[in-house]
């Protein structure tokens, strides 16, 4: 779809010459015989390209009804494209290096460039950008160089399905270099399909020159299947992520249970809390009376101001460990509770250890 720019929009011309103007079937000078329009942003501005096509002009040459462009405009915008090399490698760098959002880029892009687009354009660039790095990382010989130092390599296979019932993308990673070999959607997951994908891993390797020390999946069948039948003798082992995603759910809820039982035992916060708070009530108003009567000889009876806000500390300490929900089933929360809890129980302790201490020391100096 054609960019509507902005009428007030002033670009920067430039013209663009095709570089060897011989004709390259007769060695005849070619002609200037069209020009072609394209206005692209850059960051340096919007820029108007004025791209001088040529032909050979003898009409007897095979060349006369080719036409010729200009090579360096592909150096600064890619056919049909509005933005420029360098607004297209920032979109992709935003995106996948800083995980920015589209809406965010787009603000970024028309706050601070005046580049103004949709957020359609955006994403129509993003994938395109993807694809671009996704043909860089299959090159076999930047493939070959990155894996010059690998002894061995380790290779894994997974399916993942963003909706029911849509097809399923699988996606072929090499470990040791943490690189994702190729990706495929496959409508059916059959075992025939599958195998394909089991084979391409199979070449990429051969290709290599490198052995598979193992595989690693999910062990569904189609994957037991393909890998033992196209990596005879290479094991196959379950992957960690899948082993820790099947024990993960029984050990949130059994955590949880036992988050239960703690918060079951660990209560009666409020009433320690609101005695405090009454007797400094308290305090503060016999203080008062006592400033009127000039009579202040009786101790307040009960815990003094500081004795009473370690107390409410502690109280805040236990309750902020009880509302902590955080952690996942490698952290899980109950547990993390637990040993707060044990802190909060040892502090305690400690306390009341160094209360004894001084009383028995008092005793002695006695
Ligand atoms: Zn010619």
């Amino acid at each position: 779809m054609p960019y509507r720019w902005p009428t007030e929009t002033v670009f920067e011309s430039l013209v663009l010459d095709v570089e060897d103007r011989s004709c390259p079937l007769c060695g005849r000078r070619m002609s200037v015989c069209d020009h072609r329009h394209h206005r692209v942003f850059t960051f340096a501005g919007p820029l108007h390209l004025i791209c001088r096509l040529v032909h050979c002009p003898d009409q007897t040459c095979p060349a006369h009804h080719r036409t010729f462009s200009p090579e360096g405009e592909m150096g600064i915008v890619m056919p049909w494209w509005v933005v420029g090399w360098d607004v297209f490698c920032w979109i992709g760098h935003r995106r996948f290096a800083r995980h920015w959002s589209v809406p965010q880029m787009r603000a970024e892009l028309n706050d601070s460039h005046q580049i103004a687009l949709s957020n359609d354009a955006i994403e129509k660039y993003l994938s395109r950008y993807q694809e671009m790095v996704a043909a860089r990382q299959q090159d076999p010989r930047l493939l070959a160089q990155a894996y010059q130092d690998v002894e061995a390599i380790v290779l894994s296979i997974d399916g993942l399905q963003p909706e029911k019932g849509h097809e399923t993308l699988y996606v072929v990673r090499e470990l040791t270099k943490k690189r994702v070999w190729f990706a495929e959607s496959l409508i059916s997951s059959s075992e025939a399909e599958v195998r394909c994908l089991i084979i391409q891993a199979r070449e990429w390797a051969e290709r290599l020159g490198k052995p598979v020390r193992v595989w690693i999946s999910d062990k569904q069948d189609a994957f037991l299947k393909g890998i033992a039948a196209e990596f005879p003798g290479v094991p196959h082992r379950y992957c960690e992520n899948h082993f820790l995603r099947d024990l993960a759910k029984p050990v949130l809820e059994m955590d949880s249970h036992a988050k239960v039982q703690m918060r079951r035992k660990v209560r009666g916060l409020r009433p320690v809390e609101r005695e405090i708070l009454d007797e400094r009530r308290r305090q503060t108003s016999e203080a008062g009376k006592d400033a009127c009567d000039h009579d202040a000889s009786a101790e307040p009876s009960g815990l003094s101001e500081e004795a009473g806000a370690v107390v409410l500390d502690y109280c805040a300490a236990v309750r902020g460990i009880l509302n902590d929900n955080h952690g996942g089933p490698l952290h899980p929360p109950g547990l993390r509770m637990a040993d707060a809890l044990g802190e909060v129980q040892q502090s305690l302790d400690r306390n009341l250890e160094a209360k004894k201490g001084g009383a028995a020391k008092l005793c002695c100096d006695d």
